[in-house]
């Protein structure tokens, strides 16, 4: 059966037109009988007959000259219907010969298949076979050939040219395989390169690529190279952030830290995250440090404003500390140390703030991992104290109650504040037994001044996120009262907003719990975690500490001002008392009066004590009263947490 897809296109390069005459007769069917043909054709289909007997038709088309043929190979291959194959005479006086024509004609079209014809004994067959390199597109024919032969030819060719064409279109489809996995491979193992090299939640480089960079910067000495600056950014309250929202939202909010910062780099500089919420910049060039301090000022600026994760907007803060190469080290672990050391001098003065390296802050690095080793046995080896710090009724001046605030006497480093280790408890998991002897010390003391014969006054303890998740905390503040023969409404808990939202639910549970045992919550550092408020009515809180960042700069910022204000207020209205953290001043104290804050806390009154110290000042101001504790009156938030019950 004649099969439409074969090319049956045939070009016969000759000089004698008698010869085109034969082929013609030979290779097509005489006119009209294309259409028998495909009557024959249908009848095939019909009868079921596999190969019909009659001979295939071809498409001859004539040249009578070489170059004449290989043009109209030429123009066959630009319409995209090329020859399958070709009769070539060996001799046409006056153009090419047969050979020269082949040659030209494998020029232009390196499939056409090939006889050559010749009816001179005058070749050697084996020297033309050899010129054309035995190929096996070729064929010999002797003239005059039989029309069975010519016929044999053409069919064979064509099905040869057919063949070959459907395995050069596997080839290519082959290749264009081989090609894209080639590809994928190559996008797999950059992918690889990528993950080994970049941290998978932000994207940005890791450790192992920051080490990499920063040595090499080092590398080409410090004769040629450039001076540059390493930064070493770290966010304030982080983990509170994690523990209390959880991880997911832990991550999505370092997301939207990273990409902030990204803003911040200029080409050729590098931003990575060295790990937990630590992240570096690497900034070129900096002849005196103050590119490094302009980058470092932009990066708190993108910070400013909350991010929102969970419809709920959360501050950031970070403190980043500065140290130049050469100046400040030569090496890349000094250079980090040292960077390390200026961030942590500056989280030490305040939030937002940040430092360049000088020598004297060598000793600041907090060798974390020692402490924490040592933070192990500082319990056992009874190593922690209490201090206390008064809480002051803004009106009257009378002391009303103490805030207990941990110190760690380390034998090599001194009296170290909480600032300094609780973020190590809280990631080690010693929080919770640190805060339970926090717990029992100060019940214990509260009411050993009490035998003593002071006045009796209430005492502040600070709860971590991880002790009120811990599930126990009800029962561990049950034992500290019992233990030290305390009543509960000598005792304040005081609780970060952060800690509570956490599983609201289960708060409300929690505090109702506490409150009903007569024991007063408070709300530490307020302002600083959500926006959201309505907590504030469900939640049976006592007061709110407002905190120190916006009475620092309430004189000096009208917005810090009102906003104290508007706490205030807004804490009234629901019934609850408001104490202000961090008053350092006479200015502060006074504005603070005529908003009507209730109490305060800070420096202007006095630090935090030892235990007899603050003993000796309750002595020196007792008014001879009874009792220092403030009246309470139940809150909005208890009545309507109790109503809902
Ligand atoms: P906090 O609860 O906000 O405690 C107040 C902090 O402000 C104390 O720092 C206090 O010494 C300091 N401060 C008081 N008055 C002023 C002032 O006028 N100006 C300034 N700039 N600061 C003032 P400290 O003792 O270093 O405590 C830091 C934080 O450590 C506390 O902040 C609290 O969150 C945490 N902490 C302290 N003791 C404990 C504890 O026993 N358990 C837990 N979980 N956290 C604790
Ligand atoms: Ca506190
Ligand atoms: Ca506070």
């Amino acid at each position: 059966m004649a099969d439409p897809q074969l090319n049956r296109r045939i070009l016969i390069i000759d000089d004698s037109e008698a010869i085109h005459a034969d082929y013609h007769k030979v290779l097509e069917l005489p006119a009209g009988a294309d259409e028998c043909l495909e009557v024959e054709d249908l009848e095939d289909v019909l009868l079921g007959r596999a190969e019909r007997t009659t001979a295939p038709t071809f498409k001859v088309e004539s040249a009578y000259q070489g170059e004449h043929g290989v043009a109209m190979a030429k123009a066959a291959l630009l319409e995209g219907h090329p020859y399958a194959m070709a009769f070539v005479d060996m001799r046409m006086p006056p153009g090419w010969d047969g050979l020269r024509t082949i040659e030209e004609l494998w020029a232009i079209d390196s499939h056409i298949q090939v006889v050559i014809c010749s009816a001179h004994a005058d070749y050697e067959w084996a020297e033309v076979v050899e010129r054309l390199q035995h190929s096996d597109r070729l064929l010999v024919l002797r003239k005059p050939f039989e029309p069975i032969e010519v016929q044999q030819c053409a069919s064979a060719l064509c099905h040869k040219w057919h063949n070959e064409r459907i395995v050069r279109g596997q080839v290519e489809s082959l290749e264009r395989v081989v090609a894209a996995r080639t590809h994928g491979l190559e996008a797999a193992n950059e992918q690889l390169r990528h993950i080994a090299t970049h941290d998978v939640l932000t994207g940005l480089p890791n450790r192992a690529l920051l080490d990499d960079r920063l040595h090499q910067m080092i590398a080409q000495g410090p004769r040629n190279a450039q001076p540059f600056a390493v930064l070493m950014c770290d966010l304030d309250r982080f983990k509170l952030i994690n523990d209390s929202m959880g991880h997911r939202a832990g991550d999505a909010f370092l997301q939207s830290v990273a990409s902030r910062l990204t803003e911040v780099i200029r080409t050729g500089d590098t931003l990575a995250r060295r790990g937990g919420d630590e992240f570096v910049f690497l900034v070129n060039s900096p002849i005196d440090g103050s590119d490094a301090q302009s980058i470092a000022q932009r990066a708190l600026q993108v910070l400013d404003a909350p991010v929102r994760i969970d419809g709920i907007d959360i501050h950031v803060a970070a403190s980043i500390g500065i140290a130049m190469y050469p100046r400040d080290g030569d090496r890349a672990d000094i250079l980090l140390a040292n960077a390390d050391a200026a961030m942590y001098s500056a989280k030490q003065r305040g939030s937002n703030l940040i430092e360049q390296f000088s020598p004297e802050m060598r000793g600041l690095t907090p060798h974390r991992l020692q402490l924490e080793s040592d933070l192990h046995r500082a319990l056992e080896l009874q190593q922690f104290e209490l201090h206390y710090q008064p809480k002051v009724d803004t009106n009257t001046g009378m002391v009303r109650s103490a805030e207990a605030l941990v110190r760690w006497r380390h034998p090599e480093r001194g009296l170290l504040g909480p600032t300094e280790f609780i973020a190590i408890a809280e990631s080690s998991g010693q929080i919770v037994p640190l805060g339970e002897w926090v717990l029992n010390e100060a019940c214990r003391q509260a009411r050993k001044w009490q035998d003593e014969g002071l006045p009796p006054l209430r005492i502040g303890v600070n709860v971590s996120a991880a002790q009120f998740r811990q599930g126990e905390l009800v029962r561990t503040v049950e034992q500290a009262l019992d233990a030290a023969g305390l009543e509960p409404h000598f005792l304040e808990l005081e609780l970060t907003e952060s800690a509570v939202m956490r599983s609201p639910e289960e708060s409300v549970a929690i505090l109702e719990e506490l409150s009903s045992m007569g024991i007063l919550v408070s709300v530490d550092d307020f302002g600083t975690g959500y926006s959201s408020m309505s907590y504030l009515r469900r939640f049976p809180i006592d007061k709110l500490k407002i905190d120190k960042s916006f009475v620092c700069d309430m004189v000096a910022r009208a917005e810090d001002a009102s906003i104290v204000q508007a706490i205030i207020s807004l804490a009234h209205s629901l019934k609850l008392k408001v104490v202000a953290e961090g008053v350092e001043t006479g200015e502060q104290l006074a504005v603070l009066k005529s908003l009507g804050c209730d109490q305060y806390q800070g420096f202007h009154f006095c630090c935090a004590l030892p235990a007899n110290e603050f003993k000796a000042l309750m002595k020196a101001q007792d008014a001879g009263i009874a009792s220092r504790l403030e009246p309470v009156e139940p809150t909005q938030s208890k009545l309507t947490a109790l109503r809902q019950r």
